[in-house]
């Protein structure tokens, strides 16, 4: 048979990964190819997954939803970073806002005239130089003025909290809409290939009422069950427990509190963290800890007794292996969101990793020849991927003067990846980054989250130093007070969300 491009798709799964999956091809691929996503009711979704970073603003603009609508009906809010609680040391709090932190000088990245003024006995917060970190600490929020070149109200990165359940529901209309097809069933038989060159390829997945779903193209978004790659084409599982301890996790809605923020919180505990996520109809809460050093109860117990408002619903367990499938793609199988694997959620980054599963799937598409050179570029890609992201998550782990626990003795003291040593260390000898491999995460995001945990750096670019220190101290002082000012001009993000977005029968929020 000729060799032809991929006309029949099968995505199994429909959490946010497979609906995702299916409204972006459904989008790119038209009326050219028939794209079918089972998913089973019975088993259902994972249903957490509630904060993003602000690259899924592009996602939604390719396909065309417009922010308002999408926010109204999956109750979203906004979100301008991250705040950590208790990381580095029990009292610590820091904020990694989106975005940037001051503006250059000189070709210069502004931490370098910070850590000067660090280094001269005046160190400051860090947040007040960032539109991103000093809007929330006011509860303030507002969309980029773009109309403002030059002025950080221009330079507001924004991503979204919302219901993940909503979302998934949100993305099928568009996906239907664009012609995809959906089948409700259970998966209990997948079929493979024999034909010479094709061994192994799945051609079919049979359901428990017996029925047949063939394809050429299998996305398999089936969750932690990795149905195809893991338990079909056995992939393979890169266990990274030694560097990312936690996981186990216990989740809980709650009722909503004023001030509505703008921001995931991230609350350290003795053997883990907890999260907490603002929506417009509830608060949604988990406990993340590792079972090493912690029992389910006692995660419970904790989790209930840090709740800001009433718990809604009874606490749910999961558990999981932090790492990442050896090979996402195989054959003509590739994976997405959790059977492509799973770090843990401290950076809002998996629904981010299947956004770039989706473009990496779109650019490398194959035809039914399926060619090996671009299925081993795209495990290549997601492998660098994958590591960088990698890195970044177990800085937070690692950078703590903790010694409160067994746990946080664990991971202050644990081996790190050579390629994470290397960025401490440079950072720390004259607060210097490079980004390698087009990692996600850039300079302002490893330098919030370095000197807020604690790993300042001894010394700044030597060309900050040529400056004469008042020179230095005022250019920070003027940069702190013209992001002021510009959050004084902000509205509160209730008040926005009112204005913009709300969802009708979100219950109002009520006093902490
Ligand atoms: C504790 C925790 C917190 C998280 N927080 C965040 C966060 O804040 N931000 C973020 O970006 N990501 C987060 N994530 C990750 C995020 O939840 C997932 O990346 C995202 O929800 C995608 O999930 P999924 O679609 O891969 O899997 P699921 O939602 O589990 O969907 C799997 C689908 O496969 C179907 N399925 C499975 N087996 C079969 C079968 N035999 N037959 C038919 N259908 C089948 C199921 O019915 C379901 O539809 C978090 C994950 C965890 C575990």
């Amino acid at each position: 048979m000729a060799d032809r491009l991929v006309s029949k798709v099968v995505i199994v799964g429909g959490g946010t990964a497979g609906w995702m999956a299916a409204a972006a091809l459904g989008n790119q691929l038209g009326a050219s190819c028939e794209i079918t996503l089972v998913e089973s009711d019975e088993i259902g979704i994972i249903g957490v997954g509630e904060a993003t970073i602000p690259h899924i603003a592009t996602f939604n603009a390719i396909l065309g939803i417009d922010e308002n609508e999408f926010l109204r009906a999956t109750r979203g809010t906004f979100k301008l970073g991250i705040e950590f609680v208790d990381w580095g040391a029990i009292g610590d709090r820091y904020l990694h806002g989106f975005g940037a932190v001051g503006p250059e000088l000189d070709g210069l990245p502004f931490h370098h005239y910070w850590l000067r003024l660090a280094l001269a006995g005046e160190r400051s917060d860090l947040a007040q130089y960032s539109i991103n970190a000093a809007a929330p600490r006011r509860a303030r929020f507002m969309r980029a003025r773009r109309d403002m070149p030059g002025s950080p109200l221009a330079e507001i990165v924004n991503a979204f909290h919302f219901d993940a359940s909503l979302y998934a529901r949100y993305l099928r209309g568009i996906a239907e809409k664009k012609g995809v097809r959906r089948r409700e069933g259970r998966i209990v038989q997948v079929l493979q290939r024999d034909d010479a060159g094709f061994e192994g390829f799945i051609s079919g997945l049979v359901l428990a009422d017996g029925s047949r779903i063939d394809g050429e193209l299998f996305v398999d978004c089936s969750g932690m069950a990795a149905l195809l790659i893991e338990k079909t084409l056995k992939a393979g599982y890169e266990d990274w427990s030694h560097w990312l301890p936690c996981d186990r996790a216990v989740a809980v809605p709650c009722r909503s509190v004023e001030p509505l923020l703008p921001i995931t919180r991230a609350t350290a505990h003795s053997a883990g963290w907890q999260w907490r996520i603002p929506l417009q109809h509830r608060i949604g809460n988990g406990h993340v800890y590792s079972s090493r050093f912690m029992d389910a109860d006692e995660a419970t117990a904790i989790l209930m007794s840090h709740l800001d408002g009433a718990a809604l619903a009874e606490p749910r367990h999961i558990r999981y292996v932090p790492g990442r499938r050896t090979k996402i793609w195989i054959k003509n199988c590739v994976a997405l969101g959790l059977a492509a694997g799973f770090f843990e959620p401290i950076e809002s980054t998996n629904i981010h990793l299947v956004q770039t599963g989706i473009a990496r799937l779109l650019t490398l598409f194959p035809r039914t020849g399926f060619d090996a050179a671009d299925i081993a570029e795209a495990n290549h890609q997601a492998r660098l991927e994958y590591e960088r992201v990698r890195d970044f998550i177990i800085l937070h782990y690692k950078a703590t003067e903790r010694s409160d626990s067994p746990f946080w003795n664990h991971c202050r003291t644990m081996a790190i990846p050579d390629t994470l040593q290397h960025k401490i260390d440079l950072y720390r000898s004259n607060g210097r980054f490079f980004r390698e491999d087009n990692e996600l995460f850039g300079e302002p995001s490893w330098v919030q989250v370095m000197e807020g945990q604690r790993i300042h750096a001894r010394g700044c670019h030597p060309f900050a130093e040529q400056r004469p220190l008042a020179e230095v101290r005022a250019f920070v002082a003027d940069t702190r007070s013209v992001v002021e000012r510009c959050v004084d001009v902000m509205p509160g993000h209730a008040e926005f969300i009112a204005a913009n977005c709300a969802a009708n029968g979100a219950a109002a929020t009520v006093p902490a």
